[in-house]
């Protein structure tokens, strides 16, 4: 039988924090500004469109965007001494943006994530949802640590862009998820290539196919290319995801098809282990020691 790590979860059972989750999913990258909250935040609605009950998780301390982008100003109501997520496109949404004043400069310390990003499962009443989104602070530092020990995650996807400096942080990060045991569902290529507006000239601005090079290397899936493009920004911006301001364009399409393999990877068994599938893949995730 696989053996738990105290010294990994602080010698804590693992409780399951969010019983009515059926998939958690890491959004990750190995940098900033791949644009890995604006695929978090397309991607989840794009999940919403598709038919699936969507909640978002902005766990990204140091620049929690995800608000912004989703359109959402208010803070979230309480209920019942709990915090009901904001709701926007029909995704529900926590983020440490609405708890940090905007002005306000935090020194993250390893504790003070731990405790926040738990409270976010422990306290947030996210009810039944097929997906959960969880938006890391990019690298592999303690957010990553603590949301692998907290809940099991169905899987971790990366957003890179197709340079190579990019790439080797892209390896890191997913040999981090290796180790804890988290399915590597994949990696999308985010401001692959410019398609001219003027002309329809395609660009490849930061080179050319790395992020499906590195997924060879690594030998998991490719989900897709994701063009830069001032819509993408702009939906950003504004408050309103490309999926929802355009949704026939082809970036869109581009966003729907990544979450069309996601589903179809994660409804293919690799089940998170927090809904119907029970103890057996929960014991399959218990934690080992990240020196093993
Ligand atoms: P990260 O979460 O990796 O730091 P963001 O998602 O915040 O990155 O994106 C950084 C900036 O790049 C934002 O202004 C965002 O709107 C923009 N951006 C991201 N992806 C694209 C894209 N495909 N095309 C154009 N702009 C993009």
């Amino acid at each position: 039988m696989a053996e738990g790590n105290p010294g990994m979860t602080g010698g804590q059972t693992q409780e399951n924090l969010i019983p009515g989750v059926k998939h958690v999913i890491a959004v990750s990258s190995g940098k900033g500004g791949v644009g890995k909250s604006t695929v978090a935040v397309n991607l989840a609605v794009a999940l919403q469109q598709l038919g699936a009950r969507v909640g978002l998780m902005d766990a990204d301390v140091y620049g929690p965007n995800i608000p912004m982008m989703m359109g959402v100003s208010q803070p979230p109501e309480q209920q019942d001494g709990k915090i009901k997520p904001a709701e926007s496109y029909g995704v529900k949404l926590i983020s440490m943006g609405f708890f940090v004043p905007d002005d306000t400069a935090v020194v993250w310390r390893g504790p003070m994530i731990h405790t926040a990003i738990q409270q976010f499962f422990r306290d947030v009443v996210w009810g039944e949802l097929d997906y959960l989104l969880i938006d890391l602070p990019p690298g592999t530092g303690d957010a990553q640590l603590t949301i692998s020990q907290l809940i099991p995650l169905s899987g971790a996807i990366t957003v890179t862009t197709p340079q190579e400096v990019s790439l080797h942080d892209v390896r890191k990060g997913m040999m981090m998820f290796q180790k804890v045991n988290v399915p590597l569902l994949g990696i999308v290529e985010n401001m692959s290539y410019y398609v001219c507006a003027h002309c329809g000239t395609r660009e490849e601005i930061f080179s050319h196919g790395g992020g499906e090079r590195a997924a060879d290397t690594l030998k998991i899936p490719f989900l897709g290319r994701i063009p830069i493009d001032p819509a993408i920004r702009m939906g950003g911006d504004n408050g309103k995801p490309i999926v929802v301001a355009d949704p026939d364009s082809p970036q869109s399409q581009a966003f729907r098809s990544i979450a069309e393999k996601v589903t179809a990877q994660l409804g293919a068994g690799a089940e998170a282990g927090t809904g119907s599938s029970g103890i057996e893949s929960l014991l399959k995730k218990i934690k080992r020691p990240l020196s093993s």
